[in-house]
């Protein structure tokens, strides 16, 4: 699948140098999707025709001698969970089945002002919640590395479209690592901003304290572009960030790392990292020491308990921003009822999946009177805790660099049933959301089966740059062909 594929960085200086049109490059990647996602699945809808309008429009304005957008002709695609004006999103839900919304997110209209062109919306777990995909009301998405496999979760569409060169970007989103931990089973480049570097305005909240949108990409440069687009404060999302942002990133891709300090927490070596994927990130520990940077073995104690912290809080944050859907503004609307009670009631029931409901009555519990000091209160205490282990941390460190996930891409079907094994799999990528911080999964090898392995770069508060930077010398360095 590699033989076709084009960054969005060359497509974009491509089309604005005229060597092929924006029509073209749109036409050839929706023949790539009708002929790929019937196997992989990684779409829930196809713009074709929203999509060829907008690049005629791009071409237009490049015959017309104006000026375009540095995302120019590039084909995109958004996770489902992002509001597209006039086109359907479903949040891979029954709820939100027939839902069409009147308005574009901030991220879909900040893609469109640089004259990207939105090609389709991609499969996820229902509402966000799962780590494997397969939590979908509509369809299973497989890892195009390996098809028997989960492209990983939530937003396993999303990096599966990149991972087959349907796309060569896209967007998910990220409350404990639904970003990163596709890309990593994916074998693609994901990165999750920090909080509130990127407006959430139109995103369907799953856990507000934690989500956070960001790019999927084969390439680092790709991702800083991505971010470059999409970043910015939003006066429409009151936890924007007011501070200055970072004007570019890819103009500082490619500077040297030496003397970077970067710190590997001993508890990500803990029990149930897989020696595959153990092995595979000490040998890119040696590769960044190749590369000049200072590589030391910390402690952060609170790491290994962030994964019952994060439930409690992004279940609660659930079960308060899904209590919206009553049947009755909008969404799904059960047939059979007899009083309002009913109709909110069965309209629930017929409408969310298992795992969205074990979300409402984990959250509900966790916030009712009695247990809220029990559950709730103690996790946002373990929380500050952890915040200021990582503070510590970063006062000395650069970076944080460790495995993405603790398991490598597992059989479709294979933790199912098992909530607690699937919960595992965000052990590394969760804490982040919890302190707020950006990081980013990049391949980093392939197991002896051949499935990609992710490595997890972790920096401190609006560290974006400092990630890409390393992320990028290290990318260059080891040049795995994927
Ligand atoms: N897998 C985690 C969960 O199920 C993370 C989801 C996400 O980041 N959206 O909650």
């Amino acid at each position: 699948m590699q033989s076709d594929y084009m960054s969005a960085w060359d497509i974009s200086k491509g089309i604005a140098e005229k060597k092929f049109s924006a029509v073209e490059i749109v036409e050839s990647h929706i023949k790539r999707i009708k002929e790929r996602d019937g196997e992989i699945g990684a779409f829930l809808t196809l713009c074709e025709d929203e999509a060829l309008a907008q690049a005629r429009e791009v071409d237009e304005k490049i015959s017309g001698g104006r000026p375009v957008g540095r995302l120019a002709g590039v084909p995109a695609a958004i996770k489902d969970n992002m509001c597209t004006d006039g086109i359907r999103t479903t949040c891979a839900s029954k709820m939100l089945e027939d839902f069409i919304p009147p308005y574009n997110a901030t991220v879909v209209e900040r893609l469109l002002d640089e004259d990207a062109v939105i090609i389709g919306k991609t499969n996820m777990d229902e509402f966000a919640m799962g780590s494997s995909t397969e939590n979908s009301a509509f369809r299973i998405t497989k890892n195009p590395r390996d098809i028997t496999r989960v492209p990983g979760g939530s937003s396993g569409g999303s990096a599966a479209a990149v991972a087959a060169d349907m796309v060569p970007v896209t967007l998910g989103s990220d409350t404990g690592g639904s970003i990163r931990q596709p890309a990593a089973f994916c074998g693609v480049v994901g990165l999750k901003p920090t909080y509130g570097l990127v407006s959430r305005y139109g995103l369907i909240a799953f856990g507000s304290s934690l989500d956070q949108i960001g790019p999927f990409s084969k390439t680092v440069l790709d991702s800083a572009l991505m971010l470059e687009a999409i970043q910015g404060k939003d006066e429409r999302d009151s936890t924007s960030y007011r501070g200055e942002y970072q004007k570019s990133y890819t103009d500082s891709l490619g500077k040297d790392i030496k003397g970077m300090r970067i710190a590997v927490p001993k508890e990500f070596f803990m029990d149930g990292l897989d020696d595959e994927i153990a092995a595979s990130v000490q040998e890119s520990i040696k590769c960044f020491e190749g590369l000049g940077a200072k590589v030391d073995e910390i402690s952060l104690p609170a790491a290994g308990d962030g994964l019952s912290a994060y439930y409690i809080i992004s279940s609660a944050e659930a079960s308060s921003n899904l209590a919206r859907y009553d049947g009755i503004r909008y969404g799904y609307r059960a047939k059979d009822y007899t009083n309002i009670d009913e109709l909110m009631e069965m309209s629930r029931s017929e409408a969310f999946g298992t795992e969205v409901k074990r979300r409402i009555m984990l959250g509900t519990y966790a916030l009712s009177s009695g247990y809220y000091d029990e559950y709730y209160n103690r996790a946002q205490k373990f929380r500050k805790v952890l915040k200021g282990q990582f503070e510590d941390v970063f006062r000395s460190y650069d970076l944080i660099l460790g495995p993405t996930s603790p398991v490598l891409p597992f059989k479709i079907g294979e933790r199912n049933s098992d909530p607690l094994q699937m919960y595992l799999a965000d052990v590394y990528t969760i804490i982040v959301n919890l302190v707020g911080v950006p990081a980013i999964s990049i391949p980093c090898g392939r197991s002896t089966e051949g499935l990609p392995v992710g490595l997890q770069l972790i920096g401190p508060h609006y560290g974006e740059l400092r990630i890409l930077q390393a992320a990028h010398a290290f990318e260059q360095e080891i040049k795995l062909e994927l």
